[in-house]
């Protein structure tokens, strides 16, 4: 096995300027000071102004979604899809415990309440077999909807997530949800760009949300997006994100409660330039996954987690797994006191005090990957 100054001195090799390695840094080499400024000198900055649409019609053109509704922050664009898909106070809405908290959150916003399924270990995304078994047993379905036995709650929404970057095995969480009832919005955060059988993540679902938070891919500072292809749900998610406002030239008129969740031009402006750097980025972060691959290749105890067969991943945040907790907290340990910041994954949702009593079934593979993973540095270099 490879020791941890191994480790440590492959990950300085490939970010030799670099003095600090930090686990995923921001690059603005393309347009951004430009079209800022010029969204400055236009003085539309905040709610109105023409780069919120043209971020939104890049979003359609590189998706291929019908449908791109930008938010002030992925948060935001999870809990206007929840809401879009009909997601009400007290129902249940299936989703994964190896997660940013985020995504639990948005859903608790509704007054709705998360159920955990787990992760499966190629794909480090839900498990379709996890869901179909957690549905078989807990489920009956009555009038093409799904309800929780236990407590008669109705089942609304799965929200599964691509993690780092990888997508999950969506098509077959899709066939599962449509043959429940229950509606699919995936959490795609962290996948902009990565696709599976050539389809964009966040695509594949009725509703999906991208983030743009700085620690992404691509970053506008802060900012998300809604996609979908149904009319219904796209202009209700623009009308919602935007305060319930009926369109008028001078009037202000809004027919329910609405929220003020719109991307400020400014930082739309910020979003089109890094836009027209994605591509780029992505051919460069997978070549240092491929390096990773390469490094980690001959190890028999370490696991690099490669993208799943028929996809493509954007790599987000690449990740190893240790054999174990202790080997890994010695190389977090290591990694830190030489300036090189690798991180574990997030702490299992349902073991957060605001989760920890959802209903849930077994999660042997979150576990397991919660106590072995390793997000190492992923930066976009020049
Ligand atoms: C980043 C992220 C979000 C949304 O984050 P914001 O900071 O609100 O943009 C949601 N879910 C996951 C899994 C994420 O990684």
């Amino acid at each position: 096995m490879k020791t941890d100054k191994n480790i440590v001195d492959f990950i300085k090799s490939k970010f030799p300027e670099k003095e600090v390695v930090n686990l995923h840094e921001p690059l603005f080499i393309g347009n951004e000071f430009a079209y800022v400024k010029d969204a400055i000198d236009s003085t539309f900055v905040s709610s109105v102004g023409k780069y919120v649409d043209k971020f939104e019609q890049m979003i359609c053109d590189y998706t291929g979604s019908k449908f791109a509704i930008a938010t002030v922050n992925g948060t935001a664009a999870l809990h206007i899809s929840l809401l879009i898909a009909g997601v009400k106070s007290g129902n249940l809405v299936i989703t994964q415990p190896l997660s940013f908290v985020a995504t639990c959150n948005a859903i608790s916003y509704i007054g709705a309440q998360p159920v955990f399924v787990d992760v499966d270990m190629e794909t480090m995304g839900m498990c379709p077999n996890s869901l179909e078994l957690f549905l078989k047993l807990n489920t009956i379905t009555k009038g093409n909807k799904c309800y929780y036995k236990e407590t008669n709650q109705l089942i609304s929404a799965c929200v599964p997530m691509h993690s780092f970057g990888h997508p999950s095995k969506i098509e077959e969480i899709n066939e599962i949800c449509i043959r429940y009832h229950i509606t699919l919005i995936e959490d795609a955060a962290e996948s902009l760009g990565s696709k599976i059988n050539n389809i964009h993540t966040g695509t594949i679902g009725k509703i999906g949300a991208y983030s743009f938070n700085g620690n992404k891919t691509i970053t506008c500072g802060g900012g998300g997006m809604i996609v979908t292809n149904d009319d219904t749900l796209g202009k209700l998610a623009k009308h919602l994100t935007t305060t319930a406002k009926i369109n008028h030239k001078w009037e202000y008129i809004h027919d329910q409660v609405g929220y003020n969740y719109r991307l400020p031009n400014l930082n739309a402006a910020f979003a089109c330039a890094q836009m027209e750097m994605l591509e780029k980025y992505i051919e460069n972060k997978r070549e240092l996954a491929q390096s990773y691959i390469d490094f980690f290749n001959d190890d028999n105890d370490l696991l690099f987690k490669k993208e799943p067969p028929n996809t493509r991943s954007n790599y987000w945040l690449n990740t190893v797994l240790f054999p174990s907790s202790i080997q890994r907290d010695d190389f977090l340990k290591y990694a830190s006191d030489n300036k090189i910041n690798a991180r574990p994954a997030w702490k299992l949702m349902t073991n957060l005090i605001m989760y920890k009593n959802c209903p849930k079934i077994e999660t042997p593979n979150s576990i397991n990957i919660e106590e072995r993973a390793v997000n190492l540095p992923s930066s976009v270099r020049l």
